[in-house]
């Protein structure tokens, strides 16, 4: 099932893709009432979820408040975090290489741990919505395609063997980068967290739409040509790891949004770089949630 936040005559509302995702069943016309998305993720029961699941298989005409998809606005599911985004750094090995040769470091081709980093949003950027340029302190905006694990449960000191049981579902994101302000700084967070740096959406797909672990084509295009294409069984450092190995220590709250890792083929990757300029269009896809498309603005 995929799960939307989105509006219409100037009211946000939680919906649910129906079957052939052409319409936006609102959810509460399923009788399932919650304010955002981060109240549904914190509050809903297996029965409300089975619910919704039901309803999504029914022909449009039977659902009250059922919308064309074309008719309402998509916002980012989560339209604000409650807290930053948690990401991996270099969790795919063709992208450490790439990383590697733009910072003209050695790569011994091996990763030992998992690299983390955070990244604020205070609003998170819907599909269709611009990504703003910052040209005045950004000269290098970059692109990075990455599947998101979005938790459901709280989690602390989880089995990796148990994880699956504390995710919620999966969002795809673009983790927009300015590349000088991520590396001069020593740590990546200004770099990677200015305003509209998190383009995410365009649904959330519940954890059992997706076979687990998630083994998914993912993919970025600029301007229609295809820059990155991966597949997210090549994570470095996979969901299992990644969600056991920080709730060790770390209590991971419902809606906390872990960003996975970006394969090869961003802007940075090529010789010479390749960055984005006002007026591109940047689209991410992961298979079986969907696609995001942006714009970067003047
Ligand atoms: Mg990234």
């Amino acid at each position: 099932m995929k799960l939307v936040t989105y509006e219409i005559e100037h009211k946000i509302k939680l919906g649910a893709l129906s079957k052939d995702e052409q319409w936006i069943y609102p959810l509460s016309s399923m009788g399932v009432d919650y304010g955002s998305m981060q109240e549904l993720i914190e509050n809903i029961s297996q029965s409300e979820l089975q619910l919704m699941e039901h309803y999504c298989g029914f022909e449009w005409g039977r659902i009250r408040g059922a919308a064309p998809l074309a008719e309402i606005r998509l916002l980012a599911p989560i339209p604000n975090p409650r807290q930053d985004v948690i990401c991996l750094g270099i969790n795919y090995m063709a992208h450490a290489e790439e990383s590697a040769r733009y910072k003209k470091e050695e790569f011994s081709g091996e990763r030992p741990f998992a690299v983390y980093f955070s990244k604020r949003v205070s609003q998170a950027v819907a599909s269709g919505e611009g990504i703003p340029s910052h040209r005045d302190i950004v000269e290098d905006l970059d692109y990075e395609a990455e599947l998101a694990v979005i938790i459901g449960k709280e989690a602390s000191h989880v089995k990796p063997e148990d994880v699956k049981d504390y995710i919620f579902g999966y969002t795809v994101i673009n983790d927009v980068s300015a590349r000088t302000l991520q590396n001069r700084h020593k740590q990546w967070y200004f770099g990677k967290s200015l305003d509209g740096f998190l383009p995410m959406g365009p649904c959330i797909a519940t954890v059992d739409s997706i076979p687990y672990p998630p083994k998914l084509v993912i993919q970025s295009r600029v301007n229609g040509e295809l820059r990155q294409d991966s597949n997210t069984e090549l994570l470095i450092f996979g969901i299992d790891h990644v969600v056991s190995e920080l709730s060790q220590g770390m209590t991971l709250k419902p809606g906390t949004i872990i960003a996975t890792g970006t394969p090869a083929g961003v802007g940075m990757g090529f010789d010479p770089p390749r960055f984005l300029k006002p007026g591109d269009v940047v689209e991410c896809t992961v298979e079986g949630i969907g696609t995001i498309k942006n714009t970067v603005l003047e």
